[in-house]
């Protein structure tokens, strides 16, 4: 956990980003001061002249008419550092979005599959959203806080300086009474953000279990569990509001009493004839304008809290080490020229792979306590199709993370042909190997736009090819714009075998020599698991083809079956010699295991 002061340095070291928009912030903060000024003498010059030097009104109307430029300035002022604020806010969020992104990016799908998804989405969209205020709101209140209560001193203490010394003498206690009862507010928004997190996790994991809660009869209780949870998080939020409210509450009270404070001392020595009525009401009206950016820093303070409360978070994030492979393939990507030509540069300038795959001796261990992999030895010939099977646990998604540069062995080699596998060349190798998960995802945007993901320049005629062998046309016609159709997140929904035809018609347009399976067609109702079997028969066809077998009658077909235990190849061979061999496959096959 981060410290305090850690994170407001962190958060005050994201200001870099928005240095334009804050520069000009700082140059309006003198600007608005020097309105207010104008602002109170010129009436302050009106009154005293209509009340005491019986001015006539066309004498006046110059003055009168001079208010005119000060208050729309002044409104202007105001509306431009507002605004100012909220475009600091924006680019700063977006600086941070983008680096939590890359950083996802740099961890790798292996290392984020360690974290709830619950409390990343959280970090990512929650968190970051609730820096807003500080940026868009706190900062610059502390930039007119610290300069424009400092231009009206300077000329309250020359005009008045028993009203100078009021202002000076009350300023402080605005601060010191914030940072009195900042310690405590500080630990209930963090107690209240921490609660937050917790329920939202909650609430996601009964989503996820809602129908093994009702099949046991254990949706009362955990609906009892939900209202205690949220019960203590209206408790907590109420907690926070309270001393929210009590703040500003004692703010108000503090400036008031100053401002009459100083109207009592005004009012004395003008009774005493001491003082002339101009100065005296010069520095009545700029009292308030005095306490008003010290009062409105004090409510932004809240402001400060919450965002400090979620940097906690995003800096946890932000700073967790990277696997080594994953950052340093990642840096050569950086070091290219323009972001645009990174894909072209891959696919283009990539050497081709030529051969066939070697697993050398490969070692792989996510922790100390054991290896996920141990020792692995095995080739894949290219052109041959070979089935990885094993028990739940025995390797094969490891292996497949391996083959795709997610994670980099501990021990051994992979060579492609002649070529180690490196993370210098695990971007050429990935533009040439496709990979079909169990439940392939659609990003926001047209079907097309979706085939075309791993080859941006193909043409429609190939995208339509390509839905025709991947029996994704059938259901693609009947779409209200076709190919055309917005699907994903926010768009037309689809069954999931419509999605994994269209993440077979993917892996066509991308027409790459190696292809990696981790069995598509599992979890789908029996016809589409036929169009996707028989699409994925016509994608195979003279390719070299790993599939990751979790049923075992998806194995039938395989030129060779390898199977995998503890992280050690312990069988070999085709369908009939396995099934008729004693040993671990004949053992799954009496299990009638439905999925390893
Ligand atoms: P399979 O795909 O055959 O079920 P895996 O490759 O997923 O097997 O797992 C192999 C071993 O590695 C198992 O003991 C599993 O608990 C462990 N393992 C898998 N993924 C992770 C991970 N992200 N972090 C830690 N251990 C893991």
């Amino acid at each position: 956990m981060t410290n305090p002061t850690d994170t407001n340095r962190w958060l005050k070291a994201q200001q870099a980003s928005a240095a334009a928009p804050l520069r000009q912030l700082r140059l309006l903060a003198p600007f608005t001061g020097a309105l207010i000024v104008c602002q109170a003498w010129l009436l302050a010059y009106i009154i005293d002249a209509v009340a005491f030097r019986d001015a006539r009104l066309d004498g006046l109307l110059p003055w009168m008419l001079a208010l005119l430029p000060v208050f729309a300035l002044r409104f202007l002022a105001g509306w431009r550092s507002a605004r100012l604020g909220f475009l600091a806010s924006r680019i700063i969020k977006t600086d941070i979005r983008s680096r939590l992104f890359d950083k996802l990016r740099r961890l790798g799908p292996v290392a984020l599959t360690a974290d709830s998804s619950g409390a990343l989405a959280a970090g990512l969209i929650d968190a970051v959203e609730a820096l807003d205020g500080y940026f868009s709101r706190y900062v610059p209140a502390m930039i007119m806080m610290s300069m424009v209560p400092l231009i009206i001193l300077l000329v309250a203490f020359p005009s008045d300086w028993v009203a100078g010394l009021v202002l000076l003498l009350t300023a402080p206690l605005i601060p010191v009474f914030m940072t009195f009862i900042g310690k405590a507010a500080e630990r209930r928004n963090q107690a209240q953000w921490r609660q937050l997190a917790r329920m939202g996790a909650h609430f996601l994991n009964v989503i996820q279990t809602l129908p093994t809660l009702k099949m046991f009869n254990a949706s009362h209780r955990e609906l009892r569990n939900i209202a205690r949870i949220s019960d203590e998080f209206r408790r907590t939020t109420m907690s926070v509001l309270r001393l929210a409210f009590l703040t500003s509450a004692v703010l108000e009270f503090f400036a008031a009493i100053s401002i009459a404070l100083i109207a009592v001392f005004v009012g004395f020595r003008l009774l005493d004839n001491q003082m002339d009525f101009f100065y005296g009401f010069f520095v009545l009206l700029l009292a308030p304008e005095f306490y008003l950016p010290l009062r409105n820093f004090g409510v932004q303070n809240h402001a400060r809290m919450e965002a400090a409360a979620a940097a906690e978070q995003l800096v946890g994030i932000l700073e967790r080490p990277e696997p080594e492979h994953v950052a340093e393939q990642l840096s050569k990507h950086m070091a290219a020229p323009r972001p645009e030509q990174t894909a072209h540069t891959v696919a283009g300038d990539a050497q081709p792979f030529h051969g066939d795959i070697q697993i050398r001796q490969v070692q792989f261990a996510y922790d100390t306590e054991r290896r996920a992999l141990d020792g692995l030895e095995l080739e894949i010939p290219a052109g041959q199709h070979i089935a990885i099977v094993g028990p739940s646990g025995s390797g094969k998604s490891t292996l497949a993370s391996l083959l795709l540069g997610f994670i980099g062995p501990d021990r051994g080699q992979i060579l492609i042909g002649e070529r180690e596998l490196t993370p210098a060349n695990i971007a050429d190798w990935r533009s040439q190997i496709s990979w079909i998960p169990q439940r392939a995802r659609l990003f926001h945007g047209s079907v097309a736009d979706n085939i075309r993901l791993g080859a941006p320049d193909v043409s429609l005629s190939r995208i339509l090819d390509a839905c025709e062998d991947a029996h994704a046309m059938e259901f693609i016609e009947q779409l209200p714009q076709g190919i055309d159709t917005l699907v994903g997140e926010g768009g037309q929904g689809l069954s999931g075998g419509q999605v994994q035809r269209i993440a077979i018609a993917r892996a066509l347009v991308r027409d790459t020599r190696w292809l990696l399976l981790d069995e598509p067609s599992a979890h789908l109702d029996p016809d589409s698991e036929r169009l996707v079997t028989d699409a994925l028969a016509r994608l195979a066809q003279g390719r070299t083809l790993i599939s990751i077998a979790h049923r075992l009658q998806t194995v039938r077909d395989a030129d060779r079956i390898v199977v995998l235990r503890h992280g050690r190849i312990v069988q070999q061979g085709d369908f009939a010699q396995l099934a008729a061999t004693p040993g671990v496959f004949r053992e799954l096959l009496d299990e009638g295991d439905e999925l390893l």
